[in-house]
Formats: C-alpha cells, sequence, structure tokens
C-alpha cells in the first residue's frame, strides 16, 4: 500500500485497541496504546500507537495527536532505558510499504539495541508470549 488509501479499521492494532486481539500491553493512558511487539526485531521491542486515531502513517496524523504520541514514545523509551539498560535505541516509524509500513495503522517502533548484537529481520520470528510478558512488566515498572 502507497502513502494513498483508506484507513481500514479492521487492521491489527485497530482490533488489538478494541481487545478483539490479544496484545502483551506495557502502557497505556488518553493518547496512546504501548504493547509488545510480537515479532521484535531485539529484545525489547515496544510499539506505540495512538488510540484515538484514523490515520495510517504520519502524514496523515492530526497535529493534535502528534504532540501526545511522541510524549507517550519518550515516556516509553526512558522505561525501555530504565529496564533494559540497552546501548542504544531505534525509534522509528514507517510510512507506505515501499518505506516498509506493513500496518496501516500509525504507530512508532522502539528497539533498543546492544553492541555487538545484531538488529533481527523486520517482521520476521515470533516471540514467546511469556517472554514478552516478563519484558513488558519490567519495563512498565519503570514508567515515570
Ligand atoms: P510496520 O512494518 O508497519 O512498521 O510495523 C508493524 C509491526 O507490527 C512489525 O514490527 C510487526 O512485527 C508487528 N506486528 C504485526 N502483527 C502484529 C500483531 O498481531 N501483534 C503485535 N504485537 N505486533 C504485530
Amino acid at each position: 500500500m502507497s502513502l494513498d488509501g483508506t484507513y481500514d479499521p479492521g487492521n491489527i492494532f485497530a482490533r488489538i485497541l478494541r481487545g478483539e486481539m490479544p496484545s502483551v500491553r506495557v502502557f497505556e493512558d488518553d493518547h496512546v496504546l504501548a504493547f509488545m511487539d510480537v515479532f521484535p526485531q531485539a529484545r525489547g521491542h515496544t510499539l506505540v500507537i495512538p488510540k484515538h486515531s484514523t490515520a495510517r502513517n504520519f502524514l496523515e496524523e492530526t497535529p493534535e495527536n502528534i504532540g501526545p504520541l511522541m510524549e507517550g514514545v519518550q515516556r516509553v523509551a526512558k522505561a525501555v532505558r530504565a529496564a533494559l539498560n540497552p546501548d542504544g535505541i531505534v525509534i522509528t516509524q514507517f510510512n507506505g510499504s515501499p518505506a516498509g509500513q506493513t500496518v496501516y495503522h500509525l504507530h512508532v517502533h522502539i528497539i533498543p539495541r546492544w553492541e555487538g548484537v545484531a538488529l533481527g529481520r523486520h517482521g520476521e520470528g515470533m516471540a514467546d508470549v511469556e517472554e514478552l510478558k516478563g519484558l513488558a512488566a519490567q519495563i512498565s515498572a519503570k514508567i515515570a
């Protein structure tokens, strides 16, 4: 899907938001939901999505939603750092399939990185749910 298109309310993240599909949740406030990526590129790979949004990508989001979304991203990224002590953190976001986007509800990736540990492939290799729950609990405990 290119940058043009229509928001599909049946997309997987919309279904997670409505509680129709399971997810390992990390943090939630009035504006954002953070949950573990089920095909993580690194240990602790977390996604942050706006809750009240029909933006498929960053370009479509309202200015009013961008601020609270990025505040949520920073808050969760700080908790990821405090919980997992990575050497670096990638914060990234893809717009349109040529850019790597596969799910069309706006989302931001928080990917911890450690020296000498290669980045996993995007969207491949399903994580163990119990392990994700453990990581989510660690991160959640550090939300300030
Ligand atoms: P995108 O490629 O659109 O930037 O990122 C979508 C992300 O969602 C990928 O990293 C992929 O691993 C993740 N993902 C896809 N389906 C699911 C799912 O059902 N649950 C969770 N938690 N993550 C998913």
